[in-house]
Protein backbone atom coordinates (compact mmCIF):
# COMPACT_ATOMS: atom_id res chain seq x y z
CA UNK A 1 0.00 0.00 0.00
CA UNK A 2 1.85 2.81 -1.21
CA UNK A 3 1.11 6.09 1.14
CA UNK A 4 2.36 9.66 0.83
CA UNK A 5 4.83 10.76 3.16
CA UNK A 6 5.66 13.90 2.55
CA UNK A 7 6.26 16.17 -0.79
CA UNK A 8 9.46 18.27 -1.71
CA UNK A 9 9.39 21.29 -3.97
CA UNK A 10 12.15 22.47 -5.99
CA UNK A 11 13.06 25.99 -7.70
CA UNK A 12 14.67 25.71 -10.85
CA UNK A 13 14.98 27.80 -13.74
CA UNK A 14 16.90 28.06 -16.87
CA UNK A 15 18.59 31.11 -18.27
CA UNK A 16 16.81 31.18 -21.53
CA UNK A 17 16.94 34.89 -21.47
CA UNK A 18 20.80 34.55 -22.33
CA UNK A 19 19.47 34.00 -26.05
CA UNK A 20 16.17 35.13 -26.32
CA UNK A 21 14.78 31.51 -26.71
CA UNK A 22 11.19 32.31 -25.86
CA UNK A 23 10.79 35.58 -26.92
CA UNK A 24 8.01 37.14 -28.01
CA UNK A 25 6.11 40.21 -28.48
CA UNK A 26 4.63 39.99 -23.99
CA UNK A 27 7.54 37.88 -23.15
CA UNK A 28 10.77 39.75 -24.13
CA UNK A 29 12.99 37.77 -21.95
CA UNK A 30 11.64 34.55 -20.44
CA UNK A 31 13.99 32.13 -18.25
CA UNK A 32 11.92 29.10 -18.58
CA UNK A 33 11.42 27.54 -15.10
CA UNK A 34 9.63 24.83 -13.41
CA UNK A 35 8.39 25.02 -9.94
CA UNK A 36 8.99 21.21 -9.23
CA UNK A 37 7.06 19.00 -6.99
CA UNK A 38 8.07 15.72 -5.86
CA UNK A 39 5.96 12.94 -3.62
CA UNK A 40 7.47 10.70 -1.43
CA UNK A 41 6.18 7.60 -0.09
CA UNK A 42 7.18 4.74 1.64
CA UNK A 43 7.78 2.30 -0.38
CA UNK A 44 10.84 4.93 -1.75
CA UNK A 45 8.49 5.67 -5.11
CA UNK A 46 8.66 8.89 -6.04
CA UNK A 47 5.43 11.25 -7.59
CA UNK A 48 6.84 14.41 -9.98
CA UNK A 49 5.30 17.13 -11.25
CA UNK A 50 5.79 20.27 -12.31
CA UNK A 51 4.60 23.56 -13.65
CA UNK A 52 6.10 25.73 -16.07
CA UNK A 53 6.57 29.74 -15.55
CA UNK A 54 9.52 31.86 -17.27
CA UNK A 55 11.48 33.27 -13.89
CA UNK A 56 10.70 35.93 -11.53
CA UNK A 57 7.90 34.40 -9.02
CA UNK A 58 8.50 30.56 -9.54
CA UNK A 59 8.89 30.61 -5.75
CA UNK A 60 5.41 31.53 -5.24
CA UNK A 61 3.95 28.22 -6.68
CA UNK A 62 6.52 26.52 -4.91
CA UNK A 63 5.30 27.71 -1.88
CA UNK A 64 1.95 26.99 -2.83
CA UNK A 65 2.48 23.40 -3.93
CA UNK A 66 3.88 23.29 -0.29
CA UNK A 67 0.60 24.38 1.15
CA UNK A 68 -1.59 21.84 -1.44
CA UNK A 69 0.57 19.05 -1.13
CA UNK A 70 0.07 18.89 2.69
CA UNK A 71 -3.55 17.79 1.89
CA UNK A 72 -2.91 14.49 0.29
CA UNK A 73 0.11 13.83 3.42
CA UNK A 74 -0.02 10.39 4.87
CA UNK A 75 -2.68 9.62 2.43
CA UNK A 76 -2.53 6.05 0.19
CA UNK A 77 -2.08 6.08 -3.37
CA UNK A 78 -5.14 3.62 -3.82
CA UNK A 79 -7.30 6.13 -1.95
CA UNK A 80 -6.79 8.99 -3.80
CA UNK A 81 -6.84 7.44 -7.22
CA UNK A 82 -10.23 5.04 -6.36
CA UNK A 83 -12.24 8.34 -6.65
CA UNK A 84 -10.40 10.86 -8.64
CA UNK A 85 -12.58 13.52 -9.15
CA UNK A 86 -13.42 13.47 -5.72
CA UNK A 87 -9.87 13.98 -4.75
CA UNK A 88 -9.51 16.91 -7.12
CA UNK A 89 -12.20 18.24 -5.35
CA UNK A 90 -10.63 18.02 -1.79
CA UNK A 91 -7.44 19.44 -3.51
CA UNK A 92 -9.49 22.79 -4.21
CA UNK A 93 -11.53 22.90 -1.79
CA UNK A 94 -9.14 24.57 1.89
CA UNK A 95 -11.86 27.54 2.73
CA UNK A 96 -9.13 29.56 3.48
CA UNK A 97 -6.31 28.82 0.38
CA UNK A 98 -9.38 28.88 -1.91
CA UNK A 99 -9.35 32.79 -1.76
CA UNK A 100 -6.31 33.16 -3.44
CA UNK A 101 -7.98 31.35 -6.21
CA UNK A 102 -10.30 30.46 -6.80
CA UNK A 103 -9.07 27.29 -9.15
CA UNK A 104 -6.90 30.21 -11.05
CA UNK A 105 -3.86 32.05 -10.73
CA UNK A 106 -0.41 31.20 -8.58
CA UNK A 107 -2.60 28.62 -6.42
CA UNK A 108 -3.56 26.88 -9.60
CA UNK A 109 -0.39 26.82 -11.18
CA UNK A 110 0.94 24.32 -8.26
CA UNK A 111 -2.11 22.78 -8.45
CA UNK A 112 -1.15 21.35 -11.85
CA UNK A 113 2.34 20.47 -10.53
CA UNK A 114 0.69 18.57 -7.82
CA UNK A 115 -2.24 16.23 -9.37
CA UNK A 116 0.32 15.74 -11.82
CA UNK A 117 2.77 14.25 -9.50
CA UNK A 118 0.08 12.15 -8.47
CA UNK A 119 -0.75 10.76 -11.64
CA UNK A 120 2.93 10.24 -12.32
CA UNK A 121 3.27 8.44 -9.17
CA UNK A 122 0.27 5.90 -10.17
CA UNK A 123 1.41 5.73 -13.41
CA UNK A 124 4.92 4.30 -11.95
CA UNK A 125 3.15 2.15 -9.66
CA UNK A 126 1.32 0.48 -12.41
CA UNK A 127 4.04 0.54 -14.73
CA UNK A 128 1.91 2.15 -17.43
CA UNK A 129 2.86 5.92 -19.36
CA UNK A 130 -0.31 8.28 -18.12
CA UNK A 131 -1.50 8.36 -21.18
CA UNK A 132 -1.73 4.31 -21.64
CA UNK A 133 -3.84 4.82 -17.79
CA UNK A 134 -6.45 6.55 -19.64
CA UNK A 135 -6.73 4.74 -22.86
CA UNK A 136 -7.37 1.71 -20.47
CA UNK A 137 -9.93 2.94 -18.75
CA UNK A 138 -14.03 2.53 -19.79
CA UNK A 139 -15.96 5.76 -20.50
CA UNK A 140 -17.22 5.39 -16.39
CA UNK A 141 -13.98 5.42 -14.96
CA UNK A 142 -12.66 8.13 -17.47
CA UNK A 143 -15.42 10.24 -16.44
CA UNK A 144 -14.86 9.99 -12.86
CA UNK A 145 -11.38 11.60 -12.89
CA UNK A 146 -13.76 14.47 -13.28
CA UNK A 147 -15.22 17.39 -11.46
CA UNK A 148 -18.18 18.25 -13.19
CA UNK A 149 -18.85 21.46 -10.74
CA UNK A 150 -19.71 24.49 -12.88
CA UNK A 151 -19.59 22.73 -16.39
CA UNK A 152 -22.37 21.13 -16.75
CA UNK A 153 -24.50 23.75 -18.19
CA UNK A 154 -21.93 22.50 -21.16
CA UNK A 155 -21.19 18.94 -20.69
CA UNK A 156 -23.40 16.41 -18.40
CA UNK A 157 -21.14 13.00 -17.17
CA UNK A 158 -23.72 11.50 -19.02
CA UNK A 159 -23.07 12.97 -22.01
CA UNK A 160 -19.74 12.32 -21.40
CA UNK A 161 -19.79 8.71 -21.33
CA UNK A 162 -21.56 9.17 -24.82
CA UNK A 163 -18.95 10.66 -25.97
CA UNK A 164 -16.19 8.06 -24.95
CA UNK A 165 -18.64 5.13 -26.02
CA UNK A 166 -18.49 6.98 -29.73
CA UNK A 167 -14.57 6.88 -29.57
CA UNK A 168 -14.97 3.14 -28.91
CA UNK A 169 -15.39 2.71 -32.39
CA UNK A 170 -11.67 2.23 -33.49
CA UNK A 171 -10.14 3.02 -30.75
CA UNK A 172 -8.01 -0.49 -30.82
CA UNK A 173 -6.41 1.25 -34.63
CA UNK A 174 -5.84 4.28 -32.66
CA UNK A 175 -4.07 2.41 -29.77
CA UNK A 176 -1.78 0.61 -32.61
CA UNK A 177 -0.67 3.70 -33.98
CA UNK A 178 0.23 5.45 -30.92
CA UNK A 179 2.08 2.08 -30.40
CA UNK A 180 3.53 3.03 -33.71
CA UNK A 181 4.14 6.73 -32.91
CA UNK A 182 2.03 8.10 -35.40
CA UNK A 183 -0.54 9.15 -33.31
CA UNK A 184 0.62 12.85 -32.81
CA UNK A 185 2.12 14.81 -35.35
CA UNK A 186 4.30 17.72 -34.45
CA UNK A 187 4.45 21.43 -35.46
CA UNK A 188 7.46 23.65 -34.56
CA UNK A 189 8.16 27.37 -32.93
CA UNK A 190 11.80 26.65 -32.86
CA UNK A 191 12.10 29.00 -35.79
CA UNK A 192 9.77 31.70 -34.67
CA UNK A 193 10.71 33.58 -31.80
CA UNK A 194 10.88 37.56 -32.05
CA UNK A 195 14.30 37.90 -30.90
CA UNK A 196 15.78 35.65 -33.50
CA UNK A 197 17.31 37.89 -36.67
CA UNK A 198 16.41 36.84 -40.30
CA UNK A 199 18.81 34.49 -40.84
CA UNK A 200 18.57 32.43 -37.86
CA UNK A 201 15.07 32.45 -38.55
CA UNK A 202 15.41 31.50 -42.14
CA UNK A 203 17.95 28.50 -41.07
CA UNK A 204 16.18 27.19 -38.82
CA UNK A 205 12.82 27.04 -40.91
CA UNK A 206 14.89 25.41 -43.51
CA UNK A 207 16.48 23.22 -40.65
CA UNK A 208 12.64 21.97 -39.32
CA UNK A 209 11.45 21.46 -43.07
CA UNK A 210 13.83 19.35 -43.90
CA UNK A 211 13.36 17.15 -40.03
CA UNK A 212 9.69 16.56 -41.90
CA UNK A 213 7.65 19.42 -40.40
CA UNK A 214 4.93 20.94 -42.00
CA UNK A 215 3.83 23.41 -39.59
CA UNK A 216 5.09 26.44 -38.46
CA UNK A 217 4.68 29.18 -36.23
CA UNK A 218 5.49 32.31 -36.17
CA UNK A 219 5.71 35.29 -33.38
CA UNK A 220 3.91 38.23 -34.53
CA UNK A 221 3.41 41.61 -32.67
CA UNK A 222 6.55 43.49 -32.90
CA UNK A 223 4.98 45.62 -35.89
CA UNK A 224 3.36 45.30 -38.55
CA UNK A 225 6.46 46.07 -41.34
CA UNK A 226 8.89 43.88 -39.07
CA UNK A 227 6.39 41.28 -39.16
CA UNK A 228 5.13 41.34 -42.93
CA UNK A 229 9.51 40.86 -43.61
CA UNK A 230 9.24 37.84 -41.29
CA UNK A 231 6.18 36.32 -42.65
CA UNK A 232 7.28 37.30 -46.22
CA UNK A 233 10.85 35.00 -45.33
CA UNK A 234 8.94 32.45 -43.94
CA UNK A 235 6.09 31.75 -46.69
CA UNK A 236 9.47 31.75 -49.24
CA UNK A 237 11.29 29.51 -47.27
CA UNK A 238 7.45 27.06 -46.82
CA UNK A 239 6.16 28.37 -49.63
CA UNK A 240 2.01 28.55 -50.40
CA UNK A 241 1.41 25.41 -52.03
CA UNK A 242 3.60 22.68 -50.42
CA UNK A 243 1.22 21.83 -48.16
CA UNK A 244 2.67 23.75 -45.47
CA UNK A 245 0.82 25.33 -42.88
CA UNK A 246 1.60 29.03 -40.94
CA UNK A 247 0.39 29.53 -37.76
CA UNK A 248 1.07 33.54 -35.81
CA UNK A 249 1.13 34.35 -32.15
CA UNK A 250 0.79 37.49 -30.52
CA UNK A 251 0.44 36.66 -26.90
CA UNK A 252 -2.10 38.83 -25.89
CA UNK A 253 -0.51 42.19 -26.69
CA UNK A 254 -3.64 43.55 -28.92
CA UNK A 255 -7.07 45.38 -27.09
CA UNK A 256 -9.58 43.70 -29.82
CA UNK A 257 -9.84 46.48 -32.48
CA UNK A 258 -6.35 46.11 -32.84
CA UNK A 259 -5.80 42.59 -33.41
CA UNK A 260 -8.55 42.88 -36.29
CA UNK A 261 -6.57 45.73 -38.17
CA UNK A 262 -3.22 44.30 -37.68
CA UNK A 263 -4.29 41.05 -38.68
CA UNK A 264 -5.84 42.34 -41.76
CA UNK A 265 -2.48 43.32 -42.96
CA UNK A 266 -1.00 39.77 -42.35
CA UNK A 267 -3.86 38.46 -44.08
CA UNK A 268 -1.85 37.51 -47.57
CA UNK A 269 0.25 35.07 -46.13
CA UNK A 270 -2.39 33.09 -44.89
CA UNK A 271 -1.86 32.36 -41.56
CA UNK A 272 -4.27 29.54 -40.57
CA UNK A 273 -4.96 31.02 -36.85
CA UNK A 274 -3.59 33.80 -34.61
CA UNK A 275 -3.10 32.91 -31.24
CA UNK A 276 -3.82 35.00 -28.19
CA UNK A 277 -4.41 38.22 -30.19
CA UNK A 278 -5.89 39.51 -26.94
CA UNK A 279 -6.46 38.89 -22.94
CA UNK A 280 -6.73 35.00 -22.31
CA UNK A 281 -9.91 36.30 -20.28
CA UNK A 282 -11.82 37.97 -23.10
CA UNK A 283 -14.36 35.67 -23.96
CA UNK A 284 -16.31 37.90 -26.08
CA UNK A 285 -13.64 39.88 -27.48
CA UNK A 286 -12.33 37.02 -28.83
CA UNK A 287 -15.34 35.89 -30.29
CA UNK A 288 -15.34 39.24 -31.81
CA UNK A 289 -12.30 38.60 -33.48
CA UNK A 290 -12.90 35.59 -34.79
CA UNK A 291 -16.41 36.81 -36.34
CA UNK A 292 -13.89 39.58 -38.10
CA UNK A 293 -11.66 37.26 -39.48
CA UNK A 294 -13.41 34.82 -40.98
CA UNK A 295 -14.41 36.37 -44.54
CA UNK A 296 -10.05 36.60 -44.41
CA UNK A 297 -9.81 33.09 -43.43
CA UNK A 298 -8.19 33.20 -40.44
CA UNK A 299 -9.16 31.17 -37.18
CA UNK A 300 -8.35 32.26 -33.48
CA UNK A 301 -6.40 29.92 -30.95
CA UNK A 302 -5.95 30.55 -27.29
CA UNK A 303 -5.71 28.24 -24.37
CA UNK A 304 -1.99 28.22 -22.88
CA UNK A 305 -2.95 30.93 -20.37
CA UNK A 306 -6.83 30.03 -19.97
CA UNK A 307 -6.92 29.56 -16.16
CA UNK A 308 -9.38 26.68 -16.17
CA UNK A 309 -12.15 24.61 -17.25
CA UNK A 310 -14.60 27.50 -16.37
CA UNK A 311 -13.59 29.69 -18.94
CA UNK A 312 -12.62 27.13 -21.69
CA UNK A 313 -16.55 26.22 -21.09
CA UNK A 314 -17.23 30.11 -22.18
CA UNK A 315 -14.68 29.66 -25.32
CA UNK A 316 -16.49 27.09 -26.55
CA UNK A 317 -20.10 28.31 -25.74
CA UNK A 318 -19.37 31.67 -27.27
CA UNK A 319 -18.21 29.93 -30.66
CA UNK A 320 -15.01 31.90 -29.66
CA UNK A 321 -12.31 29.90 -31.14
CA UNK A 322 -11.27 27.63 -33.41
CA UNK A 323 -8.57 25.97 -32.01
CA UNK A 324 -8.33 25.22 -28.28
CA UNK A 325 -4.74 25.20 -26.35
CA UNK A 326 -4.97 23.45 -23.29
CA UNK A 327 -2.09 23.98 -20.94
CA UNK A 328 -0.94 20.34 -18.94
CA UNK A 329 -0.04 22.67 -15.96
CA UNK A 330 -1.50 25.79 -15.72
CA UNK A 331 -5.26 23.83 -15.49
CA UNK A 332 -5.28 21.38 -12.51
CA UNK A 333 -3.38 18.70 -14.38
CA UNK A 334 -4.81 15.64 -16.05
CA UNK A 335 -8.10 15.79 -14.78
CA UNK A 336 -9.43 19.18 -15.62
CA UNK A 337 -7.97 18.63 -19.02
CA UNK A 338 -9.97 15.49 -19.34
CA UNK A 339 -12.59 17.91 -18.75
CA UNK A 340 -11.76 20.28 -21.78
CA UNK A 341 -10.98 17.21 -24.01
CA UNK A 342 -14.64 16.59 -23.88
CA UNK A 343 -16.12 19.74 -24.27
CA UNK A 344 -14.04 20.07 -27.09
CA UNK A 345 -14.91 16.97 -28.54
CA UNK A 346 -18.81 17.77 -28.22
CA UNK A 347 -18.23 21.60 -29.84
CA UNK A 348 -16.27 20.25 -32.23
CA UNK A 349 -12.72 22.14 -31.95
CA UNK A 350 -9.53 20.64 -32.73
CA UNK A 351 -7.25 20.42 -29.43
CA UNK A 352 -3.87 21.93 -30.06
CA UNK A 353 -1.61 21.79 -26.51
CA UNK A 354 0.25 24.74 -25.64
CA UNK A 355 3.90 23.23 -25.66
CA UNK A 356 6.46 25.48 -25.59
CA UNK A 357 8.07 25.86 -22.25
CA UNK A 358 10.63 23.35 -20.39
CA UNK A 359 8.67 19.99 -19.49
CA UNK A 360 5.48 20.93 -21.70
CA UNK A 361 5.83 18.64 -24.93
CA UNK A 362 6.94 15.80 -21.92
CA UNK A 363 3.19 15.96 -20.78
CA UNK A 364 1.38 17.27 -23.68
CA UNK A 365 2.29 14.20 -25.48
CA UNK A 366 0.48 12.23 -23.27
CA UNK A 367 -2.47 14.73 -23.41
CA UNK A 368 -2.45 14.45 -27.28
CA UNK A 369 -2.37 11.22 -27.36
CA UNK A 370 -5.41 10.89 -25.14
CA UNK A 371 -7.54 13.30 -27.05
CA UNK A 372 -6.61 10.71 -29.93
CA UNK A 373 -7.22 7.65 -28.94
CA UNK A 374 -10.09 7.94 -25.97
CA UNK A 375 -11.93 11.46 -26.81
CA UNK A 376 -12.04 12.71 -30.10
CA UNK A 377 -10.91 9.80 -32.31
CA UNK A 378 -9.06 12.68 -34.90
CA UNK A 379 -5.58 13.23 -35.23
CA UNK A 380 -4.51 17.05 -34.76
CA UNK A 381 -1.08 18.67 -34.21
CA UNK A 382 1.57 19.22 -31.36
CA UNK A 383 3.72 22.08 -30.75
CA UNK A 384 7.48 21.14 -29.80
CA UNK A 385 9.93 23.32 -29.30
CA UNK A 386 13.66 21.72 -29.63
CA UNK A 387 15.18 22.95 -26.41
CA UNK A 388 15.97 21.97 -22.83
CA UNK A 389 15.34 18.61 -22.99
CA UNK A 390 18.14 17.22 -21.97
CA UNK A 391 17.35 17.83 -18.24
CA UNK A 392 14.71 14.83 -18.37
CA UNK A 393 15.00 11.12 -18.32
CA UNK A 394 12.66 10.52 -20.56
CA UNK A 395 12.71 13.59 -23.06
CA UNK A 396 10.05 14.01 -26.02
CA UNK A 397 11.51 13.11 -29.16
CA UNK A 398 10.01 13.99 -32.47
CA UNK A 399 10.90 11.29 -35.50
CA UNK A 400 9.46 11.94 -39.11
CA UNK A 401 7.55 14.73 -37.70
CA UNK A 402 5.45 12.87 -35.26
CA UNK A 403 5.72 12.83 -31.41
CA UNK A 404 8.12 9.53 -30.67
CA UNK A 405 4.82 8.05 -28.30
CA UNK A 406 6.22 7.72 -24.78
CA UNK A 407 6.25 3.92 -23.03
CA UNK A 408 7.80 4.31 -19.75
CA UNK A 409 5.95 4.24 -16.52
CA UNK A 410 4.98 7.84 -15.85
CA UNK A 411 4.74 11.35 -16.73
CA UNK A 412 7.79 12.05 -18.21
CA UNK A 413 8.53 15.00 -16.17
CA UNK A 414 11.11 13.52 -13.88
CA UNK A 415 14.09 15.73 -14.11
CA UNK A 416 17.62 14.64 -13.70
CA UNK A 417 18.94 15.83 -10.00
CA UNK A 418 22.21 17.06 -11.45
CA UNK A 419 19.76 19.55 -13.69
CA UNK A 420 17.73 20.47 -10.10
CA UNK A 421 21.21 21.44 -8.56
CA UNK A 422 22.85 23.38 -11.44
CA UNK A 423 19.57 25.59 -11.88
CA UNK A 424 18.25 25.73 -8.72
CA UNK A 425 17.34 28.76 -7.76
CA UNK A 426 18.62 31.16 -5.51
CA UNK A 427 20.81 28.29 -5.67
CA UNK A 428 24.21 26.79 -3.30
CA UNK A 429 27.05 28.54 -3.96
CA UNK A 430 29.37 26.34 -5.57
CA UNK A 431 26.61 24.22 -7.15
CA UNK A 432 24.23 26.23 -8.74
CA UNK A 433 24.63 28.57 -12.13
CA UNK A 434 22.54 31.49 -10.38
CA UNK A 435 25.53 31.87 -7.86
CA UNK A 436 27.73 31.95 -10.96
CA UNK A 437 29.52 35.19 -12.32
CA UNK A 438 28.15 34.78 -15.72
CA UNK A 439 24.69 35.03 -14.13
CA UNK A 440 25.14 38.65 -12.98
CA UNK A 441 24.21 39.67 -16.14
CA UNK A 442 20.66 38.72 -15.13
CA UNK A 443 20.20 39.22 -11.82
CA UNK A 444 22.07 42.35 -11.86
CA UNK A 445 20.41 43.39 -15.38
CA UNK A 446 17.36 45.70 -15.89
CA UNK A 447 13.72 43.56 -15.00
CA UNK A 448 11.79 43.52 -18.28
MG1 LIG B 1 1.63 30.98 -27.55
Amino acid sequence: MVTITHAETRDVRFPTSLDKTGSDAMNAAGDYSAAYCILHTDEGITGHGMTFTIGRGNELVCSAISLLASRIRHRTLSSLVSNWGQTWRHLVADSQLRWIGPEKGVIHLALGAVVNALWDLWAKVLKKPVWRIVADMTPEEVVQCIDFRYITDALTPEEAVRILRAAETGKAERKAEAEASRAVPAYTTSAGWLGYNQVKMRSLLEETMGKGYKHFKLKVGGGVEEDRVRLKIAREVIGFDRGNVLMVDANQVWSVPEAIEYMGHLAEFKPWFIEEPTSPDDVLGHAAIRTALKPLNIGVATGEMCQNRVMFKQFLQASAIDVCQIDACRMGGVNEVLAVLLMAAKFNVPIVPHSGGVGLPEYTQHLSTIDYVVVSGKKSVLEYVDHLHEHFFHPSEIKDGYYVTPMEPGYSVEMRPESMDKFSFPGEEGVSWWRSEEAKVILEGEQI
